[in-house]
């Protein structure tokens, strides 16, 4: 009988852990493999580098997070044209002319619970690029007690899998970047080890350098082997609720328009939702470095959610949080069920509770933990219906009792 061989490399059956047979050829295990790593190597390319862009246009992008987010219009306008020309901007080597297109990082301006680490979070989603979210709080200046300005590039080379490559094209959320802001009234004479010192080193990543990144992180593997990582083509994404910023912007309107009375002014902006008016003036008012804020070029702002937002977001989006709890039911046999006006009557609280959308789950959780804890055990019951009655009864008993209505 005639001897098998692989049609690929040509390796004997005897040389070969197995050979699969085709129509009329072989192949081995070894071509298995290496096929598979060229597979994988090219998909990688065609993901990160010029085709996603193509596909998805900004729009696209938007109409994603559409499904997930509710309102915040000009956020989302503004984080899917930035994540769009990143895209082209990761390109853009490709074409030989002189226009260099610079990066475009993004500050997001809003109270807490508005959507803006969510909304990160879910372009990172459709993002076929490393993402990953750091928190400016945690970082102090090296040397000092806390983490290294460095460690954000270590959670997107975990993101990335330890693939440098990706990860030198990837997107970085940073969150509470307004509380690292100079403090001028800081009474200390000692350094502000969290301030300004963070500020410089966060503006030389933002600017484009090669960082050691311990790959491990942290200071307690000091023998951890450093990995290079070129900072030129990530994108930041950074966010913060500026507290006290409505103040800076009242005052510049207030002197821009010298010789008119405030009531002009009033009538000339919608001051209960001032921080619309914000301008990379206002960030260096509030404390941060001007180099940073130049780094800084796009802002955008979310207002807070208003009532019907809030209930929008309690019933409509993909996972909406009674949709979530349906589904914890469900999972247990049980047919969940909301009389309208408990939905309402949440609204109502998180109104009061003021932290946006997050209150939301807060009052969800007083009202729905003692069913969740009780149903898994009782075997009979097929429904539950939450009733206003209910609901009310819940909240009474629980640190939101006295919160009223806004
Ligand atoms: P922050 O602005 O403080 O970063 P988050 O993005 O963390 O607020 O919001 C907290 C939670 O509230 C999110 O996990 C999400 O479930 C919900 N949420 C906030 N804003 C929206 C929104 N606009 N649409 C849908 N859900 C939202």
């Amino acid at each position: 009988m005639k001897e098998v061989h692989c049609d690929f490399c040509g390796r004997s059956k005897k040389e070969t852990l197995m050979l699969i047979a085709g129509i009329d050829s072989y192949i081995c295990d070894r071509c298995v493999h290496q096929a598979q790593d060229i597979l994988k190597e090219e998909s990688r390319t065609f993901e990160g580098r010029n085709v996603d862009f193509r596909i998805l246009k900004p729009k696209d992008i938007h109409s994603y997070i559409d499904q997930y987010v509710i309102g915040q219009e000009m956020a989302k306008k503004v984080l899917c044209v930035a994540v769009y020309n990143h895209y082209k901007r990761l390109s853009q080597k490709k074409l030989n002319d002189d226009v260099e297109i610079e990066k475009s990082n993004i500050v997001m301006v809003g109270e807490t619970g508005t959507g803006k680490t969510y909304l990160a979070r879910i372009l990172a989603r459709i993002l076929k690029v490393p993402f990953c979210i750091a928190d400016a709080t945690v970082f102090t200046e090296a040397g000092y007690v806390g983490e290294d300005v460095e460690n954000i590039l270590t959670r997107l080379l975990q993101a990335a899998d330890y693939d440098v490559d990706a990860a030198q094209r990837g997107i970085v959320y940073i969150d509470e970047i307004d509380k690292i802001a100079r403090k001028h009234d800081n009474p200390s004479i000692t350094r502000d080890v969290s301030g300004e010192g963070v500020q410089q080193a966060l503006l030389k990543m933002l600017e484009g350098t090669l960082v050691n990144v311990p790959p491990r992180g942290g200071r307690k593997h000091p023998d951890q082997k450093m990995i290079p990582i070129n900072t030129d083509n990530i994108l930041f994404i950074c966010g913060g609720a500026f507290e006290g910023m409505d103040k800076i912007i009242a005052r510049r309107l207030n002197t821009s328009t010298i010789g008119f009375k405030s009531s002009i002014i009033r009538q000339e902006y919608d001051m209960e939702n001032i921080l619309q008016y914000i301008t990379s003036q206002d960030m260096k008012s509030f404390g941060l470095i001007p180099e940073l804020v130049g780094r800084l070029p796009v802002i955008t702002h979310l207002p807070p959610l208003d009532k019907t937002s809030l209930r929008q977001i309690l019933t409509e989006p993909k996972n909406a949080l009674i949709k979530q709890y349906k589904k914890l039911f469900r999972m247990e046999g049980v047919k969940l069920s909301f009389e309208e006006e408990v939905f309402d009557f949440i609204v109502d609280k998180a109104m009061s509770y003021k932290l946006g959308a997050r209150g939301l789950r807060s009052i969800c959780e007083a009202i729905m933990t003692d069913p969740m804890y009780e149903l898994p055990s009782d075997t009979d019951q097929k429904e539950f219906l939450v009733t206003l009655d209910y609901s009310l009864e819940k909240i009474n008993r629980s640190k939101f009792k006295n919160l009223q209505a806004a």
